[in-house]
């Protein structure tokens, strides 16, 4: 007889992107559900990675990064956030940022730095999936605040009143997944004065950073001196490059919170892929306009689609950044979410992903009652998006 055994994360079950995009695979479906582009990543990072294995460079990088790519990284946020910090708090290389593997370990280390036995953490429902578990492990737990749909939006009188003595840290995510909203300045500003007031900390989770539309400016948490002291800030070259199999992320932090944080890291993972970083490095110097050009690149993407399903039944809601537009299906049936998901994915060829698996499991009876919106990825190449738009206005 097999030992007994308590699991520690009792109520988690498999990840929503694992079962659609096995659900995609099976039914041979146009894959909207988890969100990675169908696209390849630049040639000439995939020359750059080729040479650095051909060159050798196999064994492993530095715990930190690649002084290189670390360089490259000060040197990016510096320009692209104009930071104004004072001489000793400026984010340097050595001090400040750290490669990890993926935004998924840099979350988690953030969060193991961070929360203690006890310590309640506000996140914003629908939250991603990674930072529940992740808090629960720490032995902390979440406060859920939910955002206000169609917007989105955090109501701060509402954050303010759930700030208790055990409140440790809040989680923002801008641009956001699964809705595509983004912070404003005025949020970002009013965060600040929160976290100040009650001496709490924060995790931006920024790993869209580069995909804000309609002349919108990412608000990052680095333009924001008194924020950033009190914050990790964490990036994924996945989304931003195209290669999201890679996992190379990074966190960037003020020198005592990043010294705990690397603490962590190096009995997480130790260190992260050499060849990516050397290939990323090269990529952001001799290449910034990949950057520069992502925003219109998925601009014309989430347009191509909001046209082609102007004509369908479904409402669709404001995707003002990230790689993801929202869809309430509610003229269209019954079902909650997730049966809606798998009625689309076995008889209709479109996988999507629904929205109550960003809901804690004690709300998503209540959640089914009140909402129907799904979540479709439209990093996609534009004849596959129109393909589905099509199916989806025969609906
Ligand atoms: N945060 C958010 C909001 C994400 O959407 C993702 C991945 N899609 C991650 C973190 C994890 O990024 P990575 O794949 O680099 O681990
Ligand atoms: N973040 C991606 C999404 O939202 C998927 C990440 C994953 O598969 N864990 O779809």
């Amino acid at each position: 007889m097999s030992p007994s055994f308590t699991s520690k994360l009792p109520k988690v079950e498999t990840s929503i992107f694992t079962e659609m995009s096995g659900l995609a695979a099976q039914y041979q479906a146009i894959n909207l559900s988890q969100g990675f582009p169908e696209f390849d990543t630049p040639e000439f990072l995939k020359a750059q990675i080729n040479q650095a294995i051909n060159q050798g460079k196999n064994q492993y990088a530095p715990a930190n990064g690649l002084p290189e790519l670390l360089t490259e990284i000060a040197n990016m946020v510096h320009k692209q956030y104009q930071l104004s910090f004072s001489d000793t708090d400026k984010i340097t290389a050595h001090s400040n940022v750290t490669i990890t593997s993926g935004a998924t370990e840099a979350l988690w280390v953030a969060i193991q730095s961070l929360v203690r036995p006890n310590d309640e953490v506000i996140i914003f429902d629908p939250a991603y999936d990674a930072y529940q578990p992740a808090i629960e492990l720490a032995g902390g737990s979440c406060r859920h605040i939910t955002l206000a749909a169609p917007e989105y939006t955090i109501n701060w009188a509402t954050v303010e009143q759930n700030i208790n003595a055990n409140t440790r840290a809040i989680i923002i995510n801008s641009p956001h997944n699964p809705t595509g909203s983004i912070l404003s300045a005025a949020d970002l500003n009013t965060l600040q004065a929160l976290v100040n007031k009650h001496q709490l900390y924060v995790i931006s989770d920024e790993v869209y950073e580069h995909m804000t539309f309609d002349g919108s400016r990412h608000e990052s948490v680095l333009r924001y001196p008194e924020l950033f002291k009190r914050s990790f800030v964490v990036a994924s070259f996945g989304k931003t490059f195209h290669c999201t199999g890679w996992k190379i992320g990074y966190c960037v932090a003020p020198t005592t919170l990043m010294a705990e944080f690397r603490k962590i890291h190096q009995y997480v993972t130790f260190s992260s892929f050499t060849p990516a970083q050397i290939a990323i490095a090269a990529m952001l110097k001799q290449q910034p306009a990949h950057i520069t050009a992502l925003a219109s690149f998925y601009q014309e993407k989430r347009d191509v689609l909001v046209e082609a399903l102007q004509k369908s039944r479904f409402k669709l809601l404001p995707s003002k950044g990230t790689y993801f537009l929202l869809l309430d299906y509610s003229q269209l049936s019954t079902l909650d979410d997730i049966e809606f998901c798998h009625w689309l994915c076995q008889h209709h060829g479109v996988a999507a992903i629904p929205l109550s698996p960003f809901y804690p499991i004690a709300d998503r009876a209540s959640y089914h009652k009140n909402n129907k919106v799904i979540r479709l990825c439209f990093a996609k190449n534009n004849d596959t998006l129109l393909k589905a738009a099509e199916i989806l206005c025969k609906l």
